[in-house]
């Protein structure tokens, strides 16, 4: 669900955000449909959950690092029960304070699913009302996918399950190597799961920079998880004790709990869309213009269900800007790139720009600066992780074109290293800066040594003009 800022007499909003008018014409009230539960995925079951599910685990590495610094522990035990029950509450709380600045902004919550019936009617299931609107918010993000289609899927559970366990499985099965998969098995291998990971390519992370999913990769084994490259489930069977998972390569898997997390799709199923002639791409998403406008005139979309860049400040960034265009006399269309991300596994991989990969299919000239250390706090703790940060820069203009990092806070480096990258800094900028010492993020204005120059191969006068190759 997204958040929007009030402001009066906005005659919006969605499928989940409905301003209707009256028979005269004149806006009469605005409206929103929720069929589950306000706050949407982020807040119900996505990234505020994950969250604090992420921050129950760590302390398993805090009590093991903490003895080196001195502190005697007795055995930390977990409880998996209480951690849901406080999850609950907090969401729950979250959910109240959404529903109750609804309210206050004067905005009819219809609790049930809508559906729309021409470009400026939709249904409200709840009590079978049809209600009028001169501008329809599509909102309704998007849900996980059992997928692949094999006998037995149906034992499996996806993360809007995993939330609400009963009790902390001992052996775990996630079929998946996106970005929900790799922070799942982190959460739950160090809670106390045996967790065994499969997908389909040969690394986890595909679309992040090779050398942090390779790095990402050795810190989940380094937990203990078992990862099946280049496999996928075929069978999923029912035993007495839990089930058991047949994978390519004739591989078997037993397990409590098999969740699969290869993807989601836009919730548009059932949605009304072909009635008001709302066209979608091929994989179901609404099809809208730079100003989150679908064709038809009357009907906007916004967030996951236009499968655009799939995260929350995207989606209140859409839904910002389609206010802004429509209600607002202020055209704005969202730019979607340098959007800072994270991955909440542990290490924590942050990241904005371009990875190596993609700037040297993209700039002729492309400058990489790698780093690989240890955090202070290791030389205490004993722990065995490792700190890997890349500045990728184009040669050619010295402007920074991406910045990556695994290792702790690196999520809050990369929002900081957003700002410096969307205002096309330079790396000399990053060189100018003066260091904060001992800060792990120090690092990233002290990295003056060049690692590699890739140029691109064009023969003679045309060839790229990458600066002298002796300054790094
Ligand atoms: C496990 C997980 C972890 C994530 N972690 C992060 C993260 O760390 N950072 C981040 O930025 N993003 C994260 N995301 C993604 C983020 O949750 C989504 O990008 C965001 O919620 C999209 O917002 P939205 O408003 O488009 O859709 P949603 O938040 O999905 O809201 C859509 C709402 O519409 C309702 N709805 C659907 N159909 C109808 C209908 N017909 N009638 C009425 N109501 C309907 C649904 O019940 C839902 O509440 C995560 C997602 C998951 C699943």
């Amino acid at each position: 669900m997204l958040r929007f800022t009030k402001r009066a007499d906005y005659g919006l909003m969605a499928i989940h955000f409905i301003a209707s008018h009256g028979d005269d014409g004149a806006v009469s009230a605005k409206r929103i449909a929720e069929e589950f539960r306000i706050g949407g995925t982020c807040v119900i079951r996505g990234c505020v959950p994950k969250k604090l599910m992420v921050y129950a685990s760590r302390y398993k590495d805090q009590f093991a690092d903490a003895a080196g610094f001195g502190w005697n522990l007795a055995a930390p035990s977990f409880d998996w029960p209480r951690l849901v029950a406080a999850k609950e509450k907090e969401i729950s709380r979250l959910s109240a304070i959404y529903r109750d600045n609804l309210e206050k902004a004067g905005i009819a919550v219809e609790d049930g699913r809508a559906e729309i019936e021409d470009a400026y009617h939709v249904r409200l299931l709840g009590g079978g009302r049809k209600v009028s609107a001169r501008i329809i918010l599509i909102s309704t993000g998007a849900a996980p996918v059992l997928e692949p289609d094999v006998p037995g899927r149906e034992y499996a559970i996806t993360s809007n399950e995993a939330f609400d366990l009963s009790e902390l499985p001992k052996r775990m099965l996630i079929v998946g190597g996106g970005y929900i998969a790799v922070e799942f098995a982190s959460i739950f291998a160090r809670l106390g799961t045996e967790v065994s990971l499969a997908a389909r390519g040969e690394n986890l992370l595909r679309g992040f920079d090779d050398d942090m999913r390779t790095g990402l990769r050795e810190g989940l084994a380094r937990a203990g998880v078992k990862l099946n490259f280049g496999m996928l489930p075929t069978r999923i069977e029912k035993t007495p004790t839990g089930y058991r998972v047949s994978l390519t390569k004739g591989t078997r898997v037993d397990a409590d709990q098999v969740m699969i997390a290869t993807g989601r799709r836009p919730n548009t199923s059932g949605l009304g869309l072909e009635k008001a002639g709302v066209e979608r791409d091929s994989l179901g998403a609404v099809k809208v213009d730079a100003f989150s406008k679908t064709n038809v005139e009357s009907i906007y979309a916004v967030g996951d269900v236009t499968n655009r860049v799939a995260l929350t400040p995207v989606a209140i960034r859409e839904g910002h800007a389609f206010a802004e265009t429509v209600f607002g006399g202020r055209p704005e269309a969202v730019v979607h790139s340098n959007i800072p991300t994270a991955v909440f596994s542990t290490p924590e991989l942050g990241c904005v720009g371009l990875t190596e990969a993609d700037a040297r299919a993209k700039f002729d000239c492309v400058d990489i600066y790698l780093a690989s250390f240890r955090p202070l706090k290791a030389a205490l703790s004993g722990g065995q992780e490792k700190i890997l940060m890349k500045i990728v820069a184009d040669g050619a203009t010295d402007r920074v074109l991406g910045v990556h990092i695994l290792g702790e806070d690196a999520s809050e480096m990369a929002q900081l290293l957003g700002i410096a990258v969307k205002m096309g800094a330079k790396k000399a900028d990053f060189d100018a800066t003066m260091a904060l010492h001992p800060t792990s993020a120090e690092e990233l204005v002290a990295m003056r040594t060049r690692t590699a120059r890739f140029e691109r191969e064009i023969a003679g006068p045309e060839g790229p003009d990458c600066g002298p190759l002796d300054e790094g």
